[in-house]
């Protein structure tokens, strides 16, 4: 259930009711208004889109008298006495005695002495459990406890709501709030939904869904109310995508970039094997999106090593036999220059002119490439994100591609943009994401998968390990060295300047360069060295002049070197679950099994399995699915992350199907009705600007 706080949703209504400040409300005041406003509750509107965080179902009242053994019921009477004992070392009985007429029953609760406050003599309360007989008398152990005061209505037999709540408010006072709210401001809101959609999707209607929200008449009918409200709140989000999609292409015009079969059959003569039937799918799309004339928006999701760049590189180079420019960004200096690489290779007996532009180029150098690219003296553009995001001047873009881009919101992505014609965009991302959260970080593209590795592909073999097991495991490595295969160490830090014990990367390299590997030829690289230092040290390993690497996680991205099998990874309870399904990815490139083992003390429950899942399945987007369920959606979809509005209600995750069927809708009515002009749509489509607008852009047109 949502914790988050709500703005005040202006949409709802015009009516002033609903803007009644809350410390104007009978019983509030200046003070309550004030602890009110720290959970965002400043108008009564407010109150009413403050979603309980969760519900209890109460059992039905009964009188002492006619309790019966074992049998979960609920009691309502007055504190008579209230105990609290030491029972042994950091061990404490706490025992309430309620009375009703001449009738008693004692609740009782272990080592939870802070539950002592919640109960003073002759206060009335209710409380819910399964009463048994102890000694001639009724208890019940840990029981639920309701807190009444002298006029409430016991909730017996019903579904209680349970808000969060700030310091100076109890659950019965927000309650009490919430349904005065309820009784009084509720018809005032307006409905968001028309009337046709309602009756369509059998949603109820804004007011019966908020009362049941609050007050739940039925578990059945609580449902319905929730269902509404994250249907209502996803198909806002959807709306908000498929209006920025809509955009995206009608207002704008790009080059159309036909592959001609004589391109067509020019590119695939470039490379160096048979495409996968997935690549060959995914080059499809791509042709038939730069066919048009409005800019492709495309998002190319592949595990890693399922052979993203030969597809990238495919779109690349249509561009460029039509004359354009086209460039591909990378997040790392590494990366950037293992793509020029890559590409110099593949087009070596071409004309092609290919341009690296990274953040080192020398202050000249740098003023030459980009004349060069300004006067369109180069076709091929290579660089690193930062630098690319940063104002340079294009002759004629007409493709733009973004690798390992899953770290960057919707916004980012439309960094790169020029006046006149619009360039093509490819989004790549090798973080394999769960598809309820392609459609919504990813909404408004396009997306194509690569859900085929290139044939050969070995497992890797994952082994968690304990240090009992070290000296077999590189027993171990040095065999498969001496075969031929190179391998990473992977530390998490840099150096010993840290006050932890972590293994860094020199004292690593120097451990293993005289002790387990002194046989062997190592080297290091790590973020603190300079680009150049990093690059000799890659190129070093992809020569195969050093059989051994040791390393940070510099190497995590896209680093290709088949011939690398081998991987150690120090302290792996440092890293994230998608962290190292991409270190993996570096050992699962040739022809030959990977092997990797992962050292690790991991500290929490949640580490342990998050290790023991990465162990299990080489599988990409199970993982991500895994990884999103363990760490709920707050961490991979953090809002500054992808720019978003929080959800309230809905949950990524749990609410998956209503996902997909809300961005149906949306994607339809959108098609059909870009503005939501029709008659009945007005206040959905306000809702959608005023959740989404910024968020999204969707007030700049152009
Ligand atoms: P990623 O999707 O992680 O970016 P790459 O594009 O780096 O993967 O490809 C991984 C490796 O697989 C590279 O060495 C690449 O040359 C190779 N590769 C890609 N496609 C094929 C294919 N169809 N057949 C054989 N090898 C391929
Ligand atoms: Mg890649």
């Amino acid at each position: 259930m949502s914790q988050e706080i709500p703005q005040s949703d202006r949409v709802a209504s015009s009516a002033e009711r609903l803007g009644t400040p809350l410390h104007r409300l009978p019983g509030v005041g200046p003070v309550r208004g004030n602890m009110l406003q720290r959970l965002g509750l400043n108008f009564a509107r407010d109150i009413l889109f403050f979603f309980p965080r969760d519900y209890r179902d109460m059992s039905v009242l009964q009188p002492i008298e006619a309790l019966q053994d074992n049998r979960p019921a609920s009691v309502c009477g007055t504190v008579a006495e209230v105990d609290l004992r030491n029972t042994g070392v950091g061990r404490t009985l706490l025992g309430v005695l309620i009375r009703q007429g001449d009738h008693y029953l004692r609740a009782v609760w272990f080592n939870q002495p802070y539950m002592r406050d919640r109960f003073k003599v002759a206060g009335r309360v209710m409380l819910s459990g399964t009463p048994k007989v102890k000694g001639g008398r009724w208890e019940m152990t840990h029981p639920r406890v309701e807190i009444l005061g002298a006029d409430d209505e016991p909730p017996a037999g019903k579904i209680v709501p349970v808000y969060s709540l700030t310091d100076g408010i109890n659950q019965g006072q927000m309650r009490r709030l919430v349904h005065k709210v309820v009784d009084e401001h509720l018809e005032s809101l307006e409905e968001v939904l028309p009337p046709e959609l309602l009756e369509r999707l059998q949603l109820l209607g804004i007011h019966d869904a908020l009362r049941q929200i609050h007050r739940p008449e039925r578990r059945t009918l609580l449902d319905a109310a929730r269902h509404r409200l994250i249907y209502q709140e996803l198909l806002v989000m959807q709306l908000a995508l498929a209006q920025r999609r809509r955009r995206a292409r009608h207002g704008r015009r790009a080059p159309r970039l036909e592959a001609t079969a004589k391109i067509d059959s020019r590119i695939k003569r470039l490379f160096p094997f048979q495409l996968t039937t997935a690549q060959q799918q995914a080059i499809e799309e791509i042709r038939a999106d730069m066919d048009r004339d409005v800019p492709m928006n495309r998002l190319l999701q592949g595990d890693v090593g399922s052979g993203k760049t030969v597809v990238a590189e495919y779109a690349l180079l249509l561009a460029v036999a039509h004359g354009k420019q086209a460039t591909i960004m990378a997040p790392t200096e590494v990366l950037a220059r293992q793509h020029a690489r890559t590409l110099g290779h593949n087009l070596r007996e071409s004309r092609v002119r290919i341009a690296l532009l990274t953040g080192t180029l020398k202050a000249a150098e740098r003023s030459d490439v980009l004349a060069a690219i300004a006067a369109g003296d180069v076709d091929l553009i290579v660089g690193t994100h930062a630098v690319l995001q940063e104002r340079v001047q294009f002759k004629d873009l007409g493709l733009v591609v973004i690798d390992e881009q899953h770290k960057f919101g919707v916004k980012q992505r439309m960094a790169l943009r020029q006046a006149g014609l619009q360039p093509h965009y490819l989004v790549m991302t090798a973080t394999p994401i769960p598809r309820s959260v392609t459609m919504s970080l990813y909404g408004d593209l396009d997306v194509s998968t690569l859900d085929e590795a290139p044939p050969g592909r070995q497992t890797v073999h994952t082994y968690l390990s304990s240090e009992a097991e070290r000296d077999r495991w590189w027993e171990f490595f040095r065999k498969k060295l001496r075969e031929g295969r190179q391998g990473y160490v992977i530390t998490p830090l840099v150096d010993e300047s840290s006050t932890t014990e972590l293994t860094s990367v020199t004292e690593a390299y120097e451990q293993l360069a005289n002790g387990q590997l002194e046989a062997f030829r190592l080297d290091f690289v790590h973020g603190r060295q300079t680009p150049d230092e990093k690059e000799r040290a890659m190129r070093a390993f992809r020569d195969g002049e050093t059989q051994v690497l040791v390393a940070t996680s510099v190497v995590e991205v896209g680093v290709d070197v088949p011939n690398a099998t081998l991987m150690t990874i120090e302290d792996g309870e440092r890293f994230g679950l998608a962290q190292l399904h991409q270190l993996r990815g570096r050992i699962s490139r040739g022809v030959h099994p990977g092997f990797l083992c992962v050292f690790a003390t991991p500290a929490s429950e949640e580490a342990q399995q998050r290790l023991e899942a990465f162990c299990q399945t080489t599988d990409g987007f199970e993982l991500a699915q895994l990884d999103f369920q363990m760490r709920g959606p707050g961490d991979l979809f953090g809002a500054q992350q992808h720019g978003l509005p929080p959800l309230r209600i809905a949950d990524l995750n749990r609410d998956a199907e209503v996902l997909a069927q809300a961005r149906s809708e949306a994607f339809q009515l959108i098609e059909q009705d870009p503005e939501l002009a029709a008659p009945g749509y007005e206040r959905l489509q306000r809702m959608v600007r005023i959740r989404y607008g910024e968020a999204l852009d969707l007030g700049d047109v152009g």
